[in-house]
């Protein structure tokens, strides 16, 4: 299978999801609920705490709370953890193999992954590689021709049985899991505590900036840390979670179409913007694999360039490019 990962037994993103071709025109009710999301039970757990960060991230009002670095430090974050973690490290690496690099590498993407509440690797890449699988079909995990909110964090907060089996495990990541740290990962939560981590170094460099700036007055330690605790870590979080739950509904609803693929994806320049390229959604439906996401030579992609860079100085081997051109480009 061309378009297949590099092992053939879990089940990846060939993105032929059975059942009638999505028509055009959407009806926002036309899809059912995943079934095993019935009868719907919230997530008590994933509801406090993206609660929490969101009402944390609501500080960022105060001006008190701002400053310049703790700014700085939050756009840095966006790329450091949210392009380099997710859309490289999880997305583009872990999930759809567009390029392999040495295990140290892929362990730090993995890691800084961590670091923005989207989950564990291996639970993250089963889902999405579910949602390849059976996008904008009744399975899939997301879509949101369920209703907008439901396709862009409704399925966050609710149960699906499905993903919380081991058969789902097995089917989607068993290679993964081979490797006995994303296993590891999978145990008692062990993804969260690099996150908490993460947040206590960040919130810790705001202080020593602040006792730097401050000439050690204690008053301005403390409100250099709380600026960089609600800048760079609560509101670059929300940020990164609100970008990759865009390319999830924004991405399946607005936007154009540069294939035909069985799906409602589209490529939506504003999510590309948020997300480091990610928005080039309807052209990663229809070449999951491919490590670039922008076809066309105005789909600017950012993760695309760094992957390049990591090419060029070795870093990236084997990097899968897009097999075809746009029809109307060629
Ligand atoms: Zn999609
Ligand atoms: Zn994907």
């Amino acid at each position: 299978m061309e378009d297949s990962l590099c092992e053939p037994e879990t089940e990846i993103a060939d993105d032929a999801a059975t059942g009638p071709l999505p028509t055009t025109g959407i009806d926002p009710q036309r899809l059912p609920r995943p079934e095993e999301t019935e009868p719907l039970q919230i997530m008590w757990r994933y509801v406090i705490v993206l609660s929490t960060v969101h009402l944390v991230a609501l500080l960022a009002f105060i001006p008190w709370l701002f400053t310049w670095s703790g700014l700085v430090a939050a756009v840095a974050g966006h790329f450091l953890f949210g392009m380099m973690g997710i859309t490289i490290g999880y997305h583009r690496l872990l999930t759809h193999r567009g390029f392999v690099c040495p295990k140290w590498l892929e362990h730090t993407l993995a890691v800084l992954g961590m670091c923005n509440l989207q989950d564990s690797p291996a639970r993250w890449v089963a889902i999405h590689r579910m949602h390849h699988q059976h996008s904008d079909h009744q399975p899939d995990p997301h879509s949101p021709l369920v209703n907008f909110l439901w396709g862009h964090v409704g399925w966050v907060v609710c149960r699906h049985r499905r993903l919380d089996r081991t058969s789902h495990y097995e089917r989607y990541v068993r290679d993964l899991l081979r490797d006995p740290f994303y296993l590891k990962l999978e145990r008692k939560d062990g993804w969260f505590f690099v996150f908490l981590a993460h947040a206590i170094a960040i919130t810790f460099t705001g202080a020593v900036v602040g006792y730097v700036v401050g000439g050690g007055q204690w008053a301005v330690v403390g409100r250099y840390a709380a600026s960089w605790y609600v800048w760079a870590v609560a509101v670059r979080t929300v940020f990164v979670l609100h970008g990759t739950w865009s390319v999830n509904s924004l991405s399946h609803v607005f936007g154009y179409r540069n294939y035909q693929t069985r799906d409602h994806s589209t490529n939506n320049w504003l999510v590309a913007l948020i997300s480091h390229g990610e928005g080039w959604h309807n052209n990663h439906h229809a070449q999951p694999r491919s490590a670039a996401h922008g076809h066309r030579w105005w789909e600017f992609d950012m993760s695309w360039r760094i992957i390049q860079g990591l090419e060029l100085v070795g870093l990236a081997k084997e990097v899968v490019r897009p097999k075809s051109k746009v029809a109307s480009d060629a």
